[in-house]
């Protein structure tokens, strides 16, 4: 049966004007890979009652609906915005917005290009060894790896500590770079937020928790633990600024609307808000008021503190 979803005020009347509340999902809203806790859903519903809220988050609607919805509850039923990939997919009132994607960006020819050029380039690599999907297309992105995608967890590990003496992949990005500069792409190497969602629990070696604040992706701040998961083979290539304040453009198309509202104030809470980390982009940006939390924990008490629910 079907629970009776909340009512909540329209976005013109919620009382706290011209604000919107955005949050990042993995460690902010919910454990990683987890899903969220009935005491964060029922803080986020009476948030919803004072203002607007949208979560931003880099991993597909599919992901966003199996931590944050159920089978009775869409998650695009439960914000009022919701960017998955960044933006490229996104929902207001549960209806969807204009979508993105690398291909539709880059265009076809340009794409073949960037790929075959990769392709050539692996396989004129002298690695010890190799195995397969070194290229992988995605929505917002391509993910390359010299080792390719499908390897074992000890091959993966077994290549970082090759890649960190031969920099494999820093060689690589930076003959892309000369290669394709004129196309204004970004290329990235997360060391581990990428892994967790891929690497089965079993295998996962965390981290060592980050004091509040300090949360990053840089693999400077991991130096005994950034490759242990599953070991980082990869790197990412999108569009420079495709990032996650790619979700802020759809906030500005809404000032744009008849009678859209303009969301002048924009606050952003993330865990991984340091430079190299996946929410310092959005946290840093002048048209945010960036919160950095530790923790799902960390930001229901932030949000009771801040906020007054
Ligand atoms: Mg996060």
């Amino acid at each position: 049966m079907a629970l009776e979803l909340p009512s909540y005020p329209p976005l013109e009347a919620r009382p706290i004007k011209n604000t919107i509340v955005l949050f990042d999902v993995d460690e902010t809203l919910t454990k990683a890979r987890r899903a969220a806790t009935p005491e964060m859903l029922q803080a986020l519903q009476a948030l919803r009652q004072k203002v607007a809220i949208g979560y931003v988050g880099g991993s597909d609607l599919s992901k966003q609906q199996e931590q944050l919805g159920t089978a009775d509850r869409p998650v695009t039923s439960m914000f009022d915005f919701c960017f998955s990939e960044n933006g490229l997919t996104a929902f207001k009132m549960g209806a969807a917005l204009p979508s993105n994607s690398f291909i539709k960006w880059i265009g076809e020819d340009r794409y073949k290009e960037l790929v075959s050029w990769c392709l050539h380039y692996i396989a004129d690599l002298d690695t010890p060894i190799k195995r397969g999907t070194f290229v992988e297309f995605r929505n917002g992105m391509v993910n390359v790896s010299p080792l390719g995608r499908n390897a074992t967890n000890q091959e993966r590990l077994d290549f970082n500590e090759y890649d960190n003496v031969h920099k494999v992949r820093e060689t690589m990005v930076a003959k892309l770079k000369e290669k394709f500069g004129h196309l204004g792409l970004t290329y990235v190497s997360y060391p581990y937020t990428l892994y967790l969602s891929k690497i089965p629990t079993h295998n996962v070696k965390r981290p060592p928790t980050p004091t509040s604040g300090t949360t990053t992706g840089n693999p400077a701040n991991y130096p005994h633990n950034s490759f242990s998961i599953g070991g980082a083979i990869s790197f990412d290539v999108f569009p420079t600024g495709w990032d996650k304040t790619y979700c802020l453009k759809h906030l500005e198309d809404e000032a744009r609307k008849p009678g859209g509202v303009s969301y002048t104030t924009v606050h952003f809470y993330g865990d991984k808000t340091m430079p190299g980390g996946n929410d310092y982009e959005i946290y840093s940006d002048p048209r945010t008021k960036g919160h950095s939390v530790d923790g799902p924990d960390d930001t229901l008490r932030q949000l009771k503190e801040e906020w007054g629910i």
